[in-house]
């Protein structure tokens, strides 16, 4: 049996380093009867509860203030508080809390103890050192013969380390590592709290704001990874910065930011925080020894447009950040309705055009190109033509964006490379003595395939036509865009025998001076220079000094967009050696062109220089 009088005791020898113990022999049997009757086994087993790994707490069973007497203490209980036996035993288990102390699990403890019934429970602690740690207990109240509850047992355990094992799980499902703020997981629930609470409360307003930063990409591959990711560990601490402590920012993923703007009463608060983001934003960022400078487009929904999920009030703000981006840099854009029909017709035509190819909706037609010395044709240009089902010819001024963000323009490209090379070699069979070349327009995504140079060998290949009348149409910008690898793989595409042409020259922010590293052969000025002749006289002298400076490169010069008698006698006084545009032809199927190819070329020979 186990009283006060023999635990007292024990306590007392075993503060003293003296712990009875006698072992039973093995032919002894521990049985209820034999334990209650043998105090050697009394002292035994609280010699074992002594030793336990969890701490073993007996008390009084006053529940009220100042509460039960400490009776009892294990070994394990003064390593984990800290308390010697001598020092805690008579006093409160009180003496265990502490400020943060939930106290509300007392009331729970209380009510249970007194029914007699088991409780479980865990609140935070004390030791004595005042250190803090998570404190679970099981208390169970002991009862005499008489069935009176004696005495309370408290088994506890320190279990600070699953706590915060715990707590720092459930931190990193709801935190970005990298910046430290919170993710998308928790932004959309936090989001979806906010919305329900805004469609309860009418006088309850508040804005999301989706930010995306401007040229981040260019940053990522220009300075590396390692340094993209200290950037925006700056951004995010910028943004940070520029709200107010009560709007709620999280990181959604690469350079995307969302915002929660709280309890807005005036619109002036939505533009003022913009503006202090932009502003914080556009100081420059040193990283190592560069000076950066950045700026965001952020897309912006209100709370009032009646959205019952936060995927749709997302959703809505990430379209007007598309449209701010449209913009230009540093722009902001508040979300409408005709966004909203814009992008579903955006997102049909997309899936349209995935399935453009396979159900060969998409034809190549030619434009001639002159050579203005004896105005003959001398070649073409491929230009792509889509005829939708429904909509009929979609011009590829509105689908080729569509596939360059969709990433369908590599293969679409490869389709107009082996079209456009087939061609060519087709003609080169019908008229032989012609030369006919094909000028093929190139994306900028294109040109980010690794495997774009050896693509374009095994196309000529199997096409078998004539590398040497290929001409490979590159954007000034994509070829600024495509990093600093740009003049080795250039180089590679002309050891394949291929031409290499400048388009839409002047459009770009480039000079011929930062291009003229480029193995370039052909320039095409823009149309807009051609436009502009009789009409604009600074813009006619930039396309003089363009053409002379090309041909000091040793480049030949292609006029594009010549629609009159007019700008063709003034580029011919320019000098340049081939025109392209409606005076001599519109671009026309392959049909078409081969119902002319006998009577334009099958009684000349041409004679325009190898170009
Ligand atoms: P681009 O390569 O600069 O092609 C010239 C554009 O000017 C063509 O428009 C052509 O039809 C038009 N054009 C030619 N002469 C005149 C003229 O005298 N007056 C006027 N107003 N326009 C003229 P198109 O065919 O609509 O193509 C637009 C752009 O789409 C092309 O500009 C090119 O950037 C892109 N594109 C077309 N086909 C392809 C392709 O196969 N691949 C890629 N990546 N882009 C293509
Ligand atoms: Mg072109
Ligand atoms: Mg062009």
């Amino acid at each position: 049996m186990i009283t006060d009088k023999n635990l007292t005791d024990f306590n007392k020898s075993n503060s003293e380093g003296k712990i009875p113990l006698s072992l039973p022999s093995p032919q002894e049997k521990f049985s209820d009867s034999c334990i209650e009757n043998s105090q050697e086994q009394i002292t035994l087993l609280a010699a074992a509860v002594h030793s336990a790994h969890d701490s073993i707490v007996i008390t009084t069973t006053e529940l009220d203030y100042p509460g039960p007497e400490i009776i009892f203490v294990n070994k394990a209980f003064t390593k984990m508080t800290g308390y010697c036996t001598h020092d805690i035993i008579g006093k409160t288990p009180r003496i265990l809390q502490g400020p943060n102390t939930d106290r509300k699990v007392f009331k729970d403890l209380k009510e249970k103890l007194r029914n007699g019934q088991v409780f479980f429970g865990e609140a935070i602690n004390y030791r004595q050192d005042g250190t803090e740690f998570y404190n679970q207990w099981h208390i169970e109240p002991i009862k005499n013969s008489a069935g009176e509850i004696t005495h309370y047992l408290a088994i506890q355990r320190d279990v600070t380390d699953k706590i915060n094992d715990q707590k720092r799980l459930v931190y990193d499902a709801f935190h970005d590592s990298l910046t430290g703020l919170h993710n998308r997981a928790w932004f959309l629930q936090t989001l979806q709290a906010s919305l329900v609470k805004a469609n309860q409360y009418q006088d309850y307003i508040f804005a999301l704001l989706f930010l995306d930063l401007d040229g981040f990409k260019l940053i990522n591959d220009t300075l590396g990874h390692s340094i993209g990711d200290i950037f925006l560990q700056e951004v995010a601490h910028r943004i940070k910065n520029a709200i107010r402590p009560q709007d709620k920012l999280a990181r959604l993923g690469g350079d995307e930011f969302t915002i929660i703007i709280e309890d807005v009463k005036d619109l002036g608060i939505i533009s003022q925080i913009t503006n202090d983001i932009q502003t914080a934003l556009q100081q420059p960022l040193i990283l190592g020894s560069q000076e950066v400078f950045t700026s965001a487009s952020l897309g912006i929904t209100m709370s009032t447009m009646g959205y019952e999920t936060g995927e749709e009030m997302l959703r809505d703000a990430d379209l007007a950040m598309y449209r701010a981006k449209s913009l230009g840099k540093s722009r902001s854009a508040i979300f409408n309705k005709t966004m909203h029909k814009v992008a579903v017709t955006r997102l049909n035509l997309e899936n349209d055009l995935r399935k453009a190819l396979e159900k060969e909706q998409l034809e190549l037609y030619y434009q001639p190109i002159i050579f203005v010395a004896n105005q003959s044709i001398v070649g073409f240009e491929s230009l792509l033509r889509w005829h939708h089902p429904e909509e009929g010819f979609i011009s590829p001024a509105r689908f080729i964006p569509l596939a360059e963000e969709t990433g369908l323009i590599v293969e679409i490209g490869e389709w107009v490379l082996r079209q456009a090379c087939t061609q060519c070699r087709l003609w080169q069979g019908l008229i032989p003595n012609h030369n006919l070349f094909m000028n093929i327009n190139l994306s900028p995504r294109q040109l980010k395939q690794s495997n774009f140079v050896h693509d374009v060998e095994q196309i000529l290949q199997k096409t078998k036509c004539d590398r040497h009348l290929i001409k490979l149409e590159i954007t000034e910008s994509a070829i600024l865009e495509t990093d600093n690898k740009a003049d080795i793989m250039l180089n590679e595409l002309k050891e394949l025998g291929v031409k290499l042409c400048i388009d839409d020259f002047g459009t770009g922010y480039s000079s011929l001076s930062r291009l003229y590293k480029f193995p370039i052969d052909v320039l095409k000025i823009d149309a807009c220079f051609i436009r502009a002749i009789g009409k604009e006289e600074r813009k006619e002298k930039i396309l003089e000094i363009i053409v002379t400076l090309a041909h000091n490169l040793d480049m030949e010069v292609v006029a594009e967009g010549v629609e009159t008698e007019v700008q063709f006698l003034k580029v011919k006084q320019h000098q340049c050696e081939y025109i392209q545009g409606y005076l001599f032809g519109k671009p026309v199927s392959s049909q078409e062109i081969e119902k002319s190819i006998e009577t334009k070329y099958l009684t000349t020979t041409n004679t325009h220089p190898a170009y």
